[in-house]
């Protein structure tokens, strides 16, 4: 009889487990966006409806740069953060959805003390002795209990999170690790049992495939918005994010640069050195504006030999002075064979357009821009115009 009651019971957890896995795999359905597939992830590991761990934090493989890198965490930083957002998903009776909802419409996760302190983390899969290169590597979940987490207790991680006992499980598609999940209850001091465990492992399996199909999605959306020659945004993508940018700048109001730049006499380099020799020219020409510009602005290729970059909050008179910079240093650049242009050096003419003084839609701007780049090349070339 006793026996009976175990098994029932037994069945009882499973039935419980199945149905939260169930959960959290829907959810990992209804999105392609990374972000928000992180966070139905680690909800799921740490919701009271969920997996129920205190903490839980998700690193991603970085393979271009040899890196792992903490993408997000879950958890409050103390008892009293603990109590506020346990007691108000308990008094609101949150569920999965909700959580979810939540999400999308507040920054409260990605702003927490917690989350912060993950998205610092970075480090090189060199270090094999760190804990999660350690993981990454093995790809097999790595248990850390109260005895043995002592001997890593100096480890950047451990320093970090304060487990006193901690769990991480690599994420993997088709047999490769592409992330981790570690996970702890850092408040409660609640050991993790072979049931939690078994539970994480499971949702593991479902989250590396979740996430790499995220991740190719979000690459082929890229794709789709770039120029294949020369890695810039493409013209579609230009139209998008002029709109979108002056969208912000109206409702901020703040201004906006538009620049428009093209190529001197590239006709000529083109007639003698070949049309292949002109693509690699713009390949150069495309990566060097993309590095002389700053991290906030917009570079595309609007068109044959002609690059517009969108500086958002940049006044005429800021926009200006960075476009004399880029017009020297492009001076200045190396080109390949540029003496046989008639002043034997590759330059650009630049035209400059503001929001607001010179249109306030994507068109008007455009347009201005193109006159004065026009006005530029009518002054003898090599000259910004606005
Ligand atoms: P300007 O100083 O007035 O700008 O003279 P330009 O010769 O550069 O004239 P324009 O701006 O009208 O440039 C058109 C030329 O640019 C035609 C073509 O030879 C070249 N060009 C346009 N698109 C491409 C491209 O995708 N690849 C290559 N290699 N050349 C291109
Ligand atoms: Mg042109
Ligand atoms: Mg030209």
């Amino acid at each position: 009889m006793e026996e009976l009651n175990k098994i029932k019971q037994e069945l009882e957890r499973t039935k419980l487990e199945l149905g939260i896995l169930y959960e959290i795999s829907n959810a990992m359905r209804t999105t392609l966006k990374l972000d928000e597939i992180l966070y139905i992830i680690l909800t799921g590991v740490t919701a009271h409806i969920g997996l129920g761990f205190n903490r839980a934090s998700l690193f991603l493989m970085n393979e271009k740069d040899g890196l792992i890198e903490g993408k997000m965490g879950i958890g409050p930083e103390n008892w009293e953060e603990a109590n506020r957002a346990w007691t108000r998903i308990e008094m609101e009776k949150m569920d999965l959805d909700d959580l979810i909802n939540a999400f999308k419409t507040s920054n409260t996760v990605m702003e927490s003390g917690f989350n912060r302190l993950i998205r610092h983390i970075k480090v090189s899969l060199k270090e094999k002795d760190n804990l999660l290169v350690l993981a990454a590597l093995e790809g097999m979940p790595l248990h850390l209990t109260r005895e043995t987490i002592q001997n890593y207790k100096n480890t950047q991680l451990i320093q970090m999170l304060k487990s006193e006992e901690l769990v991480l499980i690599p994420l993997k598609a088709k047999d490769k690790v592409n992330g981790i999940i570690v996970a702890d209850n850092f408040i409660t001091k609640e050991p993790i049992t072979k049931d939690d465990l078994r539970m994480l492992i499971m949702l593991a399996n479902q989250a590396g495939l979740a996430i790499e199909n995220s991740q190719l999605y979000e690459k082929t959306v890229m794709l789709s918005n770039m120029d294949s020659l020369t890695e810039l945004w493409n013209h579609g993508y230009f139209q998008f994010l002029l709109q979108s940018e002056l969208d912000k700048a109206k409702a901020t109001s703040t201004p906006l640069t538009l620049m428009m730049v093209d190529i001197d006499d590239f006709k000529i380099y083109n007639d003698i050195l070949g049309h292949q020799a002109g693509d690699r020219i713009l390949k150069d020409l495309a990566g060097l504006l993309k590095n002389l510009s700053r991290k906030m602005d917009y570079v595309c290729r609007y068109g044959g030999e002609e690059f517009t970059i969108i500086l958002p909050a940049t006044e005429k008179k800021e926009a200006f002075q960075i476009a004399e910079r880029l017009r020297l240093d492009i001076e200045k650049h190396p080109f390949a064979h540029e003496e046989v242009l008639p002043h034997k050096k590759l330059t650009v003419s630049l035209g400059l357009a503001s929001f607001p003084e010179d249109g306030s839609s994507p068109s008007e701007l455009i347009r201005a821009s193109d006159k004065t780049l026009y006005q530029a090349k009518d002054k003898g070339k090599n000259i910004t115009c606005c």
